[in-house]
């Protein structure tokens, strides 16, 4: 089944420990619809500027994705530059630059309406809940935001937030979103703003997920309060820069490659996602998940399952 995502699709400059690059193609919906595209169909929707060229088109062509949603503007693609010197978990932000996206009005094409799965990437809440508009039918909705959009944005997020499904971000993000320090409370607080279900993502520790009585409603199968996965500890940390994404992109893809969303559907998307997210640290910007192949993708999701397994 397709997903329709809706987010940044970027030019990032980024410092980690490991290094430095300029300019390299990034973007929430960049690295989201790479993940996904291992598990179903994918289908963009963006803007960039005149700077994005056909050499970037080429990797989500590579990928089989579909770009005809994504806009071509006068001016530049939205440009992020970010570090991760103390931290690996979190980037520290030094720029952000809407250009194209700060006068976008997203139009959902009519090829991508009968997607039933629908991705509201990192981007202003405002164009998110545009989309969202326009796809009122899907059968489920997931969506991220950041700090960013918390701090100066919060009207337009909380709006948004009443039409997903599942919401994703890491832990600073929900306490933030939910002004609580405590990640129990936060998350009862965020499945209050609208959301069925909360993923939070906490880097190299892995990600919770916290179900609601609304998660399953058609499910006999009672979920639990809540479920974490691991993250699969890597030796080297090269660039955790669309992480987040990618294990959206994992965590997503695979469910909507599945008939039905059970409780067990929901916690093995949580494995995919890490999988995902744990591949897309292994190289700067994008190289890793261009290079990568389901091979490898079922590989270390058994890796995964031996890191938890208990007998
Ligand atoms: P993450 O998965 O959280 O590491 O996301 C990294 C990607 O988010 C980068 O490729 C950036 O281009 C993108 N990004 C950073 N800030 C924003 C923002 N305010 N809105 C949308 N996308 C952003």
């Amino acid at each position: 089944m397709a997903i329709t995502v809706v987010g940044s699709v970027a030019y990032d400059s980024i410092e980690t420990p490991a290094g430095r690059r300029d300019r390299c193609l990034g973007g929430a919906a960049t690295y989201f619809s790479l993940a996904a595209s291992f598990f179903t169909d994918v289908r963009v929707i963006a803007v960039v500027g005149e700077d994005f060229g056909p050499e970037q088109e080429a990797v989500f062509k590579a990928r089989k994705i579909d770009t005809r949603g994504i806009e071509r503007a006068a001016g530049k693609s939205f440009f992020w530059e970010g570090s991760y010197l103390d931290n690996l978990n979190e980037a520290k932000t030094h720029n952000t630059e809407l250009n194209v996206f700060a006068s976008f009005n997203p139009k959902v094409p009519e090829a991508y309406r009968d997607s039933e799965f629908l991705f509201l990437a990192n981007i202003d809440p405002v164009l998110q809940r545009r989309v969202r508009e326009q796809m009122p039918d899907v059968r489920l909705v997931a969506g991220d935001t950041m700090n960013y959009w918390i701090k100066d944005h919060k009207p337009a997020l909380l709006e948004m937030l009443k039409g997903l499904d599942v919401l994703l971000i890491n832990d600073t993000e929900a306490r933030m979103l939910a002004a609580n320090n405590n990640l129990v409370q936060a998350a009862r607080g965020v499945l209050a703003m609208g959301p069925h279900t909360l993923i939070v993502k906490h880097g190299e520790y892995g990600a919770t997920a916290f179900f609601s009585h609304r998660s399953f409603p058609n499910n006999s199968e009672k979920p639990n309060h809540a479920f974490r996965a691991p993250a699969l500890p890597l030796e080297e940390v090269v660039d955790p820069t669309g992480a987040g994404d990618s294990f959206a992109g994992g965590f997503f893809g695979y469910l909507a490659s599945q008939r039905e969303l059970t409780p067990a559907t929901f916690r093995r998307a949580m494995f995919y996602g890490g999988v995902m997210g744990s591949y897309a640290c292994e190289r700067f910007g994008t190289e890793r998940l261009q290079q990568l192949t389901r091979k490898e993708i079922d590989e270390r999701f058994i890796v995964f399952r031996e890191l938890t397994h208990l007998d």
